[in-house]
């Protein structure tokens, strides 16, 4: 009886012996094992017969890998299945003594398959170059299967999945042949029907054959010796070269990760301009996603879509513009950064710093550059307002002390009404919307608008006219918040919340900030600004600052009030003689009442400065140019610190203007050498920022005493005030002397300077308060001065027995002395 496997069995010998002519006796070797056997046929099916490799590509294939076969069934069988194929006994014997292919060799036959982009639909023609190729790489991946990683990939594309699977398929079938015949020892070539149909044929042609046939073995193992050294070299140095790969790519990778990191803008050009690489700092920076093309534009169109402007927001020349001074060979670092104004795609307007150098080549030609953008949209405007801060308080501050005979007016740049001035400031300072300060009388609690800024011209007619004359509890009806006013204290409120939201805002402002303005615990106005329907968290800086201005805008408005009260007087002689009194009252209050705003507007450019240098302290050591920036930044900082300190000394001297009139200026008399106030007057002004750079020639005879009953450091002021004088109107390249002189019962200290000198009328009048030489100009250094610091040095001088004096030539210079009597 039949079992299914053999029935099975029969129909796929049938199949085989249709394809061969006969069953090849590998077979037989398995007949007793039906399930076995029945796989092999099966395998042969699949794998061999109904495989759509070409057959003649499958039998070179067999004949060629049988070498690596032990017995030598595999090789002779499938050497005289060439036969009928076409193949002569020559050409079977060149197949067969082919080497095996290098690691090398396949590198070129991968190259060649690797044209092929896509899978090849027919197997590629017989004898082509790449059926050749496509012939060896496959040798090389059955016989290095763990190696062939590159060479399996390349195949794999080459062919697609299909005909790949197919190949791969067939390998393995021969492998299990290989295996099997090894395993069966006792299957001989002539049972096989090819072998006895061809061997003779070919033999008689290439009796060499036989030769092969037997050695084959031998040659096999040799080459594959030869084959594992020039492995084991190319793998040492692949290594070696994938190690150093490895180094490579952790580097750029390294760089690509802090290129992408970095906040600054970064942009690589090539020769002429075109944008080769861009960080994303760069593309968040102009908002490239609303215009993606920008990148591909030449550098002049890119130029004009971004609207380049200099500083001064004045158009930039082609020629000026970043990449072409760059591409000029340009290195834009230090000094030679330059800022540009932008307008990037999504409409904003930006202010960038732009530093930069060019990339050349071994011969020094410029091949590119890269170019770094570095938005300082927000430090500049910090810079400006705290600038334009530091000048307007000065301004401010000078108004506030000029003296009144009208002969001295302020700078042209206070000419505008104070209190306009005023506004403006709080909003350059504040950088908010709208400012306005609000009158109050006193008495009446009637209010009056004394200026405004950040309304259209209808609305601020409008609060013009609704303002005026109202009472306080108009405005703020809320008792608490009146309150908080007459006890100088400010007030924010949210207009949006209750009770706030029933209160008239005719200008729909949200967040308010109102500082009072108080002088002499009375209440005499209000300054608010808010930032319009903009809901706005006040900093305690903010509030700082705000409070530091009110308190600058009551002296500003009080002195514009005694002013005002002074002219209508001028007919009457008594009324005037009150009007002055009144006025150097104020003055005093003034000086006071200046030292606390200074106070803290030094405090806040100090916070300025500090924030710049912790930036600059984390700026990567990379990004050199940054860091010169910010402590160029910080560099100006300091000059602003150093006009505050000037402003504070201005303060002083009021101060002493105020303690003079009131007859308070006190001395604490005491046993002192002159010598060494002179000697330390000089050393603290040589320490000043302003003075490092000046000679200060100190003639002091080291042999004598100049004992002196005194208060040092008021004596040390008046010899500082001559000095500095002497140092701010002489050339910087001028030398100013410092002298004492026993003369008798007193010393005499001189200090002269080559300036400009002083006329005789002017000799009488510098020593009045108030008074300054006209056409005596500050030449170096820089300050206003009160022409206060000369009427200072004679009070005090005078109240210690001394005499204070000039002699000077006009032309040639001044010498200003004082003498004290010794003791
Ligand atoms: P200021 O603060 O304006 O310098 P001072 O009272 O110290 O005030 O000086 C009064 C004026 O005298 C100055 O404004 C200047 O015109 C003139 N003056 C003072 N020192 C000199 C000097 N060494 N050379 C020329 N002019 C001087």
């Amino acid at each position: 009886m039949q079992t299914t496997d053999s029935i099975a069995n029969e129909q796929l010998a049938g199949i085989i012996r249709k394809f061969f002519g006969y069953l090849p006796p590998i077979f037989a070797s398995a007949q007793k094992t039906p399930q076995i056997q029945q796989n092999l046929y099966q395998q042969t099916i699949a794998a061999y017969i109904h495989n759509p490799i070409p057959l003649l590509f499958k039998e070179q294939l067999f004949s060629y890998l049988s070498r690596y076969c032990s017995v030598s069934y595999s090789i002779i069988a499938h050497s005289c299945a060439l036969h009928p194929l076409g193949m002569t006994a020559g050409q079977v014997l060149t197949l067969l003594e082919t080497l095996p292919p290098t690691d090398l060799e396949i590198g070129t036959h991968l190259r060649i398959l690797a044209t092929i982009t896509s899978p090849i639909l027919d197997w590629p023609e017989r004898g082509s170059e790449a059926e050749h190729s496509l012939f060896l790489c496959t040798i090389f991946l059955f016989l290095l299967p763990g190696r062939a990683i590159h060479c399996r990939i390349i195949v794999r594309q080459f062919l697609g999945d299909t005909y790949y699977n197919a190949l791969i398929e067939f390998l393995s079938y021969i492998k299990t042949c290989h295996f099997w015949v090894e395993a069966h020892p006792e299957l001989s070539p002539e049972t096989d029907q090819r072998v006895q149909n061809h061997l003779a044929a070919l033999v008689a042609d290439e009796p060499e054959l036989i030769n092969f046939f037997q050695k084959y073995n031998e040659r096999a193992a040799l080459e594959n010796e030869h084959i594992m050294r020039d492995h084991l070299a190319r793998k040492h140095i692949e290594e070696k070269l994938r190690a150093s790969e490895d180094v490579v790519i952790a580097n750029t990778q390294q760089l690509e990760a802090t290129f992408e990191a970095m906040t600054d803008g970064v942009v690589v050009y090539d020769a002429v301009g075109n944008m080769l690489r861009l960080n994303s700092a760069y593309r968040r920076m102009i908002a490239i996603d609303l215009n993606p093309k920008h990148a591909l534009l030449s550098p002049d169109e890119r130029g004009d879509m971004l609207d380049l402007h200099n500083e001064a927001d004045e158009p930039l020349p082609q020629d000026q513009r970043p990449v072409a001074r760059m591409l000029r060979g340009e290195v834009m670092t230090g000094k030679n950064m330059m800022d540009i104004i932008v307008r990037s795609f999504d409409g904003k307007r930006k202010q960038l710093n732009v530093s930069g150098a060019p990339m050349r080549d071994q011969t020094g030609k410029v091949v590119g550059g890269v170019i770094i953008f570095r938005d300082v949209t927000q430090r500049r405007q910090l810079e400006r307002r705290t600038h334009e801060t530091l000048e307007g308080l000065l301004a401010i501050a000078e108004t506030i002390v000029y003296p009144f005979d009208g002969q001295h007016q302020p700078d042209q740049s206070v000419a505008t009404p104070a209190s306009e001035r005023l506004v403006q400031l709080t909003r350059n300072i504040l950088g908010c919307q709208r400012a306005s300060i609000i009158a109050i009388e006193p008495e009446t609690e009637t209010i009056h608008p004394v200026a405004e800024i950040g309304l259209s011209p209808e609305l601020h007619q409008l609060m013009w006219a609704s303002l005026n004359g109202i009472k306080l509890s108009d405005i703020v009806p809320e008792p608490a918040l009146r309150a908080k006013l007459h006890a100088g204290q400010e007030y924010i409120i949210d207009t949006s919340k209750p009770p706030y939201d029933a209160y008239p805002n005719p200008f729909g402002s949200v967040s308010i900030l109102v500082a009072p303005l108080w002088i002499d615990k009375q209440l005499v106005g209000m300054l608010s600004f808010d930032f319009f329907n903009q809901p706005h968290e006040f900093t305690p800086d903010e509030i700082a600052l705000t409070m530091a201005i009110a308190k600058l805008t009551t002296l500003v408005i009080e002195r514009e009030r005694l002013l005002r009260e002074r002219t209508e007087a001028q007919a009457n002689e008594l009324a005037l003689l009150e009007a002055n009194r009144r006025m150097d009252e104020f003055m005093g209050i003034a000086s006071h009442e200046l030292k606390t705003p200074l106070t803290t507007i030094k405090g806040y450019v100090q916070l300025v400065a500090r924030r710049l240098k912790n930036s600059s302290r984390n700026v990567e050591i990379l990004d050199l140019p940054l860091k010169h920036m910010l402590e160029g930044a910080g560099e100006l900082l300091e000059r602003t610190d150093t006009q505050i300190e000037r402003l504070g000394r201005l303060v002083n001297e009021l101060l002493d203007i105020s303690r003079v009139q009131a007859n308070r200026l006190e001395f604490h008399l005491e046993h002192h050498d002159l010598a060494t106030i002179v000697r330390d007057a000089v050393q603290d002004q040589l320490l000043e920022s302003d003075a490092v750079r000046r000679t200060i020639l100190v003639d002091i005879p080291t042999e004598q005493s100049f004992p002196i009953i005194a208060d040092a450091d008021r004596i040390g002021q008046v010899v500082s005030n001559y000095l500095s004088n002497a140092l701010k109107y002489s050339a910087e390249q001028q030398p100013v002397d410092v002298s004492l002189q026993h003369e008798g019962s007193v010393a005499r200290v001189l200090v002269s300077d080559k300036g400009p000198g002083l006329s005789l009328e002017e000799q009488q009048h510098i020593w009045d308060r108030f008074y300054r030489a006209r056409g005596i100009e500050v030449l170096s250094g820089s300050g206003i001065g009160l022409g206060l610091g000369l009427y200072i040095c004679r009070t005090i001088i005078e109240r210690h027995n001394g005499q204070v004096g000039v002699e000077s030539t006009p032309g040639l210079g001044s010498t200003f002395w004082f003498t004290l009597p010794l003791a």
